[in-house]
């Protein structure tokens, strides 16, 4: 009984074994055919990265991602090239000297009464330098595109990149060279309205986009009783620079495509380049403005707009053999390895009548030159018919600041790059 009992069970394994082996066969050979799978045997650990960073962006591509996508319907409008008169500007109709003193006004918080005579309307009537070259640039001439605004790679943190630039990347998004915030034009013996923003040529019916979000707060013609702006869009942003409010401000719009008390993101288009107001051709005039809305409260917008991906600023300020700054001074930058010219800019000019252009707070600069590749580079300017060098290092996002001087040891490069201003 034990033994068959002994005997028997084994017996009972093996079949049942092979019974099942056997069904295990079948089953695995009926099954469907799978796609080998691929063993992914992990030899490093890659860190997680922020998909909207402009590393992951790049690595897309220039895409989509390279401009904010339009969230509304854009109407369309036909190309007109700019009218170039040769000289001077005979289509213009001048604006009474009284509109032109800068759009202050009683309304807007009290007038400013210059301590000068205003300019004589003469040279306000003279054309924006809008060249047919820039505004017919062909489109494969492509910008790389902004980083991701906010950053700053300033380990002092110094930097303010809080605005995308008004106009895409695939159109002139770089202010034009010849009219510089601060500059009165490049003709001296017929100086223009000291600039108090920078100009963005562009063919009519290019969008304009908000540089930042925030509450439209003016929206059309007539803005602070100047003429001169012609369709303008004011944005108050939902944030300000070490408490005080921030404002940007697109003129010159053949479109408006925002309204007063609309709320506005990045990239949201609020109107079309055009060329209405005081203009020869199409253009955006873009400000910012610090503290208040009103004219004598902009900043140089180079300074606050993200510079291009391995691009960088550089900002500075000539200084005289008695420590004053010197005005209208033409500076220029060369690369330090080819000697060539790169760009080439001129100091501000201060007329002391309230409605002056200003200084950035922290760098207290009188030029800046925007969108320099990442390099090295020879800042250069002529005082008292003497050449004052300065060897900048421009690094990606980041503003390298440049003092020249006569009677200053130069700075080191390296040290140029960090030294405050
Ligand atoms: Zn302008």
């Amino acid at each position: 009984m034990v033994r068959q009992q002994r005997s028997g069970f084994p017996t009972f394994i093996l079949v049942a074994l092979a019974t099942g082996l056997f069904g295990l066969v079948v089953w695995i050979n009926a099954r469907p055919a799978e796609a080998p799978r691929s063993i992914i045997i992990p030899t490093e650990a890659r860190p997680t990265e922020n998909p909207q960073s402009w590393q992951a962006i790049l690595r897309e591509g220039f895409g989509s991602d390279a401009t904010a996508p339009a969230t509304i319907a854009i109407p369309t409008a036909s190309f007109a090239p700019p009218t170039l008169p040769a000289s001077g500007d005979t289509n213009l109709t001048p604006i009474p000297a009284a509109q032109v003193g800068g759009g202050d006004q009683p309304s807007q918080g009290g007038a400013v009464t210059p301590t000068r005579p205003l300019a004589t309307a003469t040279f306000l009537t003279t054309a924006i330098p809008v060249t047919e070259q820039v505004v017919t640039r062909p489109p494969s001439d492509w910008n790389p595109p902004p980083l991701i605004p906010p950053i700053s790679r300033d380990p002092l943190g110094r930097d303010h990149y809080w605005f995308i630039r008004p106009v895409d990347s695939n159109a002139t998004n770089f202010a034009l060279f010849s009219y510089s915030y601060g500059s009165d034009g490049p003709q001296q013996e017929n100086p223009w309205r000291v600039h108090h923003g920078i100009d963005m040529p562009n063919p009519i019916g290019q969008t304009v986009r908000a540089a930042g979000s925030g509450a439209v707060i003016w929206a059309g013609q007539g803005f602070q009783d100047s003429a001169s702006y012609g369709n303008v869009v004011v944005i108050q942003h939902d944030f300000g620079y070490k408490g005080q409010p921030l404002f940007t401000l697109y003129a010159h719009l053949s479109a408006v495509l925002a309204a007063p008390g609309q709320f506005v993101n990045a990239g949201d288009p609020i109107g079309l380049v055009g060329n209405t107001g005081r203009v020869s051709g199409p253009h955006v005039h873009f400000e910012v403005r610090l503290g208040e809305n009103r004219y004598r409260a902009t900043y140089n917008p180079l300074l606050w707009m993200v510079p291009y991906v391995n691009h960088g600023v550089i900002a500075g300020r000539v200084v005289g053999p008695r420590g004053n700054l010197l005005q209208d001074q033409t500076v220029t930058v060369r690369d330090f390895r080819t000697g060539l010219v790169v760009q080439s800019t001129t100091t501000y000019i201060f007329l002391d009548n309230g409605s002056d252009v200003n200084s950035d707070p922290l760098w207290q600069e009188t030029f800046v030159f925007a969108d320099i590749p990442a390099g090295r580079y020879e800042v250069v300017t002529n005082i008292d018919g003497i050449p004052v060098t300065e060897l900048v290092t421009v690094s990606e996002g980041m503003t390298s600041f440049a003092e020249l001087a006569l009677d200053v040891t130069p700075v080191p490069a390296a040290e140029a790059t960090l030294a405050p201003p």
